[in-house]
């Protein structure tokens, strides 16, 4: 699928959150970008992506060829629930504009990135690639979810009626360095990094939420980013792929104690039974994934989630919490 004709100029959306500092760490770091290839990666104060004018203005002076869209609205359970309209609208409109502009300009592919928690409430599990559009969303987040619904049905009108090969990837839930670690607002793994931190600090219990029963899958954000890159790269559908490994299912109390392990903390931890813990499981497929790439190895648990707090506590006054 490599367009050999002239080198790639690839442009980030949501360069500066964190998978967009994922994909950095791979494409830089860890040498991903091929020779001649220009990569771009933007934040809010590069451009308004609420505003198409400003879009197209920017996507005019870099003339990308490819574009990988990571910028969203997004945030915790509670904003959800208050601001499920503006998830809605705000999200529409940064990714219609994306779309429309690089459709303008003629970028030949754009990979944006969906999230498992647009799937329907009541899909069966485990969910796969067939299933988004199949009935409602969770309450909680309608918003955000159909917003990110919408990008797959854009991504089939442009294919069908201008021959685009705009795609979608399905992470499971992200975790690594520049996460969002706020105690109320972050998500389940930078939360119990954070907390875990101030038990270790203060000598006291660590308190998780809920039972510990709950089962999540987590993808690393280096491991999204090269997959991220060979969805740029390779992938060659318009249909979405979910990105997690097989064994990326833990329970909250797995990843409570992998946590503790990972921080050397040596306190107790204590499972809150009267706090609400959200859906027993969310289980995904990635048999589509590993149709495409077998070998692919990810991170183990272990090993990423120590990277991840081991950059929390280096860089703790600085990290979003
Ligand atoms: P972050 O909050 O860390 O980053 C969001 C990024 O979007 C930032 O770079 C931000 O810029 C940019 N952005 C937000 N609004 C605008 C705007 N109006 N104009 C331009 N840029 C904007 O999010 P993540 O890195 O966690 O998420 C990236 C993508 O991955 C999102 O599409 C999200 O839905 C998806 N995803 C995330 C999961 C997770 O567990 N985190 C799970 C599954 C999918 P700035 O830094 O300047 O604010």
């Amino acid at each position: 699928s490599q367009d050999n004709q002239k080198p790639w100029r690839v442009l980030v959306t949501g360069g500066s959150g964190m998978v967009g500092k994922g994909l950095q760490c791979v494409v830089k770091e860890m040498r991903g970008a091929k020779e001649g290839e220009e990569w771009l990666f933007l934040s809010s104060k590069d451009i308004n992506l609420l505003n198409l004018e400003n879009t197209r203005e920017v996507f005019e002076k870099f003339q990308p060829t490819h574009v990988i869209h990571l910028a969203a609205m997004v945030g915790g359970l509670f904003m959800n629930m208050r601001q499920n309209l503006d998830f809605l609208r705000n999200n529409l409109t940064i990714n219609d504009n994306v779309l429309l502009a690089s459709h303008e300009i003629g970028v030949t592919k754009v990979v944006s990135c969906l999230s498992t928690c647009i799937f329907p409430h009541e899909a069966p599990f485990p969910l796969d690639e067939s299933m988004i559009l199949l009935g409602p969303p969770h309450d909680s987040n309608y918003g955000y979810a159909y917003a990110k619904r919408m990008v797959a049905v854009l991504n089939r009108g442009y294919y069908e009626q201008h021959g685009r090969r705009y795609t979608a990837v399905i992470p499971t839930n992200v975790f690594g360095p520049h996460d969002n670690f706020s105690l109320a607002d972050g998500h389940v793994l930078s939360g119990l990094i954070h907390k875990t931190y101030i038990a270790k600090r203060d000598k006291t219990p660590l308190d998780v939420w809920g039972s510990g029963t709950p089962r999540r899958q987590f993808i690393y954000t280096v491991d999204l980013g090269r997959l991220l890159l060979w969805s740029l790269r390779d992938y060659d559908e318009i249909d979405p792929v979910i990105l997690c490994g097989e064994e990326s299912e833990v329970s909250i109390k797995e990843a409570a104690e992998a946590v503790k392990k990972a921080m050397d903390f040596d306190g107790e931890i204590v499972f809150d039974k009267s706090k609400a813990e959200g859906v027993f499981k969310k289980t995904a497929s990635n048999a589509k994934l590993r149709k495409y790439l077998p070998d692919f190895k990810f991170t183990p648990f272990d090993q990423a989630l120590k990277e991840t707090c081991d950059w929390f506590v280096a860089n703790y006054d600085s990290a979003r919490k």
